[in-house]
């Protein structure tokens, strides 16, 4: 049995939002949005490995503090899986000495605080009795999807993505999928918007959803807070076969 935590499944903060974070078991991150900060020390200091859709800062924004957080309590450094691009961005524009330092050669590259581990399409890692790979998914920058999955069922995270064929081509094999947590992040009257910021409403989480060939559960996440009501009023009005419901910061998936 594994255990998917909910950190934070909002597209925006203020108040109790938090934004894009699952701890899956105690040691694994994927994504490291703002909802990390709600963990303990000793919560933390368990994170061995951080698993990045794509370096958008609401899927990152902890990344940072989570590593300098945790500079002498910590024994084991912090593996950052993701792919070639998205490790690009993250030590060009986050982990350059100017927003923050570079910790893969602090205190030395041999005994560094950050390691980074690229990770392709489709290549799978095993940890923890997990099995992570990475999914093709189509956003504004480099992005991916992953597929959690143990030795009973899978879970697949969208991660911020329109979805698109190579996606559900790949979504539609994994004959022990369980739940698909998908973004919605804006209300229908901000379709225009969410083209331009390749994410989806509600008119395009349905057209995407008819890929969708297994009747499992969808939840909802990403969002954003000003619209966030109705937009998940909108999502379930949508005439839909699958069971949908919102995801909830704070629930524990087991699967
Ligand atoms: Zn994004
Ligand atoms: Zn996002």
């Amino acid at each position: 049995m594994s255990a998917l935590r909910v950190l934070g499944c909002s597209g925006g903060i203020g108040g109790s939002n938090r934004t894009t974070s699952f701890l899956l078991n105690q040691t694994i991150l994927i994504d490291a949005g703002t909802g990390v900060g709600d963990l303990t020390m000793d919560e933390l200091l368990q994170i061995e490995h951080v698993f990045i859709t794509h370096a958008h800062l609401d899927h990152i924004a902890c990344l940072p503090l989570l590593i300098d957080s945790t500079i002498g309590a910590r024994t084991t450094p912090v593996t950052v899986h993701a792919t070639a691009a998205t490790i690009a961005i993250l030590k060009a524009h986050i982990f350059n000495w100017l927003i923050w330092p570079d910790f893969s050669v602090i205190p030395s590259v041999e005994d560094a605080f950050l390691r980074y581990a690229p990770q392709e399409l489709g290549e799978s890692y095993f940890i923890d009795g997990v099995t992570i790979t990475p999914i093709p998914a189509e956003h504004t920058i480099p992005a991916v999807a992953f597929q959690i999955e143990n030795d009973r069922s899978s879970i697949v995270f969208s991660g911020d993505t329109v979805g698109g064929p190579q996606f559900w081509q790949v979504v539609n094999q994994i004959t022990n999928l369980k739940t698909l947590i998908i973004e919605t992040a804006f209300a229908e009257r901000e379709l225009p918007l969410a083209k331009m910021a390749k994410h989806l409403c509600p008119s395009t989480l349905a057209a995407e959803l008819l890929n969708l060939q297994s009747s499992v559960e969808v939840l909802i996440t990403h969002l954003k807070p000003a619209d966030s009501d109705l937009t998940i009023a909108e999502v379930l009005n949508l005439d839909h076969i699958h069971p949908i419901r919102r995801l909830l910061q704070g629930e524990i998936l087991e699967f």
